[in-house]
């Protein structure tokens, strides 16, 4: 079985950026955030699920999943999150268990905003930490989102501080500079993996 190795960063780390290195290097990401988006319209069993825990209009009339609707159930409703989480959280695990066994590359990688939050580092042989100061974020988000300061700020006050994200991972790529600087340390740490 291959290795699985978590690669995680905060808003605006350049996880996503370093994950399509990853790809250019030849070996195989999973991305899980957006995984999740697509299982909840392709897997039968989780949409039963949802439905029980959320009513029928979690889906739309065309039957696709109608984030808007489970938004705004969930929200300040803390019990339902955790249902709902607790419902698409395995089915990402199987999904992903799927793929993994469909891979032949001795390293494969899973990208996912809240690796050590969930605490999926402790299902991984290693984790890969992409964080850059929180000025830099900002401003990549800012520029990337088209968002505000203040809904960058509220968004990172919400995740794990990446003091804590660095004491949890085992390799760190910072990524203060551009984006060539960015592909060299990606292929330094990823390649000295063992
Ligand atoms: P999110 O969690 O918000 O999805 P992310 O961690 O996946 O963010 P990216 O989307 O990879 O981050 O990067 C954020 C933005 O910053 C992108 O527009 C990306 O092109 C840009 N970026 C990332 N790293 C650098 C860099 N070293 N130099 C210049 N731009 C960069």
């Amino acid at each position: 079985a291959p290795k699985i190795i978590g690669l995680t960063g905060g808003i605006g780390s350049g996880k996503t950026t370093v994950a399509r290195f990853i790809e250019e290097f030849g070996f195989p990401v999973y991305y899980s955030d957006e995984r999740a988006k697509d299982i909840v319209n392709e897997n039968g069993d989780l949409r039963s699920k949802i439905k029980d825990l959320l009513g029928n209009g979690a889906y739309d009339e065309k039957g696709l999943y109608n984030r808007k609707f489970v938004a705004e159930k969930i929200f300040n409703d803390n019990d339902l999150l955790e249902g709902l989480n607790g419902i698409i959280h395995p089915a990402v695990r199987n999904d992903f268990e799927d793929w993994v066994k469909a891979q032949k590359k001795y390293l494969v990688f899973k990208e996912t905003a809240l690796l050590f939050e969930l605490k999926l580092n402790l299902q991984c042989d290693r984790s890969v930490l992409v964080t850059a100061e929180d000025n830099i974020r900002m401003k990549r988000v800012m520029d990337r989102d088209g968002k505000t300061y203040r809904e960058v700020q509220a968004i990172m006050e919400h995740q794990m501080p990446e003091k804590d994200k660095i004491k949890l991972a085992d390799c760190i790529i910072y990524n203060n500079t551009n984006l060539e600087d960015l592909k060299e340390h990606t292929e330094k740490v990823i390649f000295d993996i063992e």
